[in-house]
C-alpha cells in the first residue's frame, strides 16, 4: 500500500531527513517511533505532500502509494488523495476542527468533496461512522459544535473525518498526545479495531513505546532524521539490535520498586543545525568507536528487519 524508499527532505540548504525507507501493507499497522526532533512528523508530512515551509521539498527518494509515485504529483491530484484515499489524524483535535461549524457539517463535507455524495447521503454516512466510533446518539452529536465536546470526543470526530471518504491508508500523528491516559487507551483500541474491521493500513507516529507494543505489527525507529532500525514489533522489543533502540526499550518502566529511578538516555537528539558527522547517535552511544564518528552506517537489511549500526547486535 505504501513504499517509502531513501526519502530525503531539505529546507533550502538544511537537510533534516535522509535515508528513510519502509513499507506498509494493507491491514497492517506500522509504528514510527523516536524522540521529539527525530523526523517522525516530517516523514508523515512528506507522505501527505504537506511539507510545512514554502522551500521544503523532497530532494531524493520515492514515496509510492498503491502503485502511484507521490513525490512528482501535482497539487490538484494531491488534493484528491488527501482526506480521500489517505486520511490524516493530527495530535490536537482543536486545530483540526472548525469551531464555527457543526460537527455533522464538517464530517459530511469530506464525503461530499471526495466521494461526490449528496448531502442527505453524506449525513447518513456520517451518522454511520460516528456509530462505528461508539459515539452515543450520533444524529444529535451532528448538531453540536466542537466546544460542546470533551477532548476524547473531539478526537473521535477527527477520526470520523479521516474515515468519511473510506480511505485505504490512515496516518495518525501522535493521535493521543493531547488526551488523558484513560481516553488515550480508548482511542488506541479504537484505531486497532478500525484496522481489523476495515482492512486499513495504519501508519502510527508516536514517541510512546507502550502504544507501539499494544497496536503495531512492525516498527520503524527514527533518530536525527534517519530510520535506524525496523522490524516486527516482537523482535524490536525482545531483541533490539541498534544501541539507540536498546536504550529506548531499556527506558520502558517495568516492575519498578519503591524509590527506584526511571532509566533515561543521556543527552538530547541533535538539532538539524548541529547533526554530527558519521553516525548521528555517536555522541550518546556507549558503544561508539572511531569509525562511528566519521562513517554514517547504512541500513543493512536482513529479511523483514533492518538496522543501521557498525556494531549492530552488541548489547549495552
Ligand atoms: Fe553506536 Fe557506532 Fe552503532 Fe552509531 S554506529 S549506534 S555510534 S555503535
Amino acid at each position: 500500500m505504501l513504499e517509502v524508499k531513501d526519502l530525503a527532505v531539505a529546507f533550502g540548504s538544511i537537510a533534516p531527513l535522509s535515508g528513510v525507507t519502509f513499507s506498509l501493507a494493507k491491514g497492517e499497522t506500522l509504528g514510527i517511533v523516536g524522540e521529539s526532533g527525530s523526523g517522525k512528523s516530517l516523514t508523515a508530512m512528506s507522505i501527505m505532500g504537506l511539507l510545512p515551509m514554502s522551500d521544503g521539498r523532497v530532494t531524493s527518494g520515492s514515496i509510492v502509494f498503491d502503485g502511484q509515485e507521490l513525490t512528482t504529483l501535482n497539487e490538484s491530484d494531491y488534493c484528491k488523495l488527501r482526506g480521500g484515499r489517505i486520511g490524516l489524524i493530527t495530535q490536537n483535535p482543536m486545530t483540526s476542527l472548525d469551531p464555527l461549524k457543526k460537527i455533522g457539517t464538517q464530517v459530511d463535507a469530506v464525503a461530499i468533496l471526495h466521494l461526490g455524495m449528496a448531502k442527505k447521503k453524506a449525513r447518513a454516512n456520517t451518522v454511520d461512522i460516528l456509530h462505528t466510533l461508539r459515539i452515543p446518539e450520533p444524529a444529535l452529536i451532528c448538531e453540536r459544535y466542537p466546544h460542546q465536546m470533551s477532548g476524547g470526543m473531539k478526537q473521535r470526530i477527527v477520526i470520523a473525518m479521516a474515515l468519511a471518504a473510506d480511505p485505504d491508508l490512515l496516518i495518525a500523528d501522535e493521535p493521543t498526545t493531547a488526551l488523558d491516559v484513560t481516553v488515550q487507551a480508548q482511542i488506541i483500541r479504537l484505531l486497532d479495531d478500525l484496522v481489523k474491521q476495515r482492512g486499513l493500513a495504519l501508519l502510527l507516529i508516536t514517541h510512546d513505546m507502550s502504544v507501539v507494543a499494544q497496536t503495531c505489527d512492525r516498527v520503524v525507529v527514527m533518530y536525527a532524521g534517519r530510520a535506524i532500525e525496523q522490524g516486527p514489533v516482537l523482535d524490536i522489543f525482545d531483541n533490539p539490535q541498534h544501541p539507540y533502540t536498546q536504550a529506548l526499550v531499556g527506558c520502558i518502566p517495568r516492575d519498578l520498586k519503591d524509590g527506584e529511578k526511571l532509566t533515561s538516555i543521556p543527552g538530547t537528539v541533535p538539532t538539524v543545525l548541529n547533526y554530527p558527522e558519521g553516525c548521528k547517535f555517536h555522541p550518546r552511544c556507549t558503544r561508539a568507536q572511531n569509525i562511528c564518528t566519521t562513517v554514517q552506517p547504512e541500513l543493512d537489511r536482513n529479511g523483514d528487519s533492518a538496522v543501521a549500526c557498525h556494531f549492530a547486535g552488541a548489547s549495552i
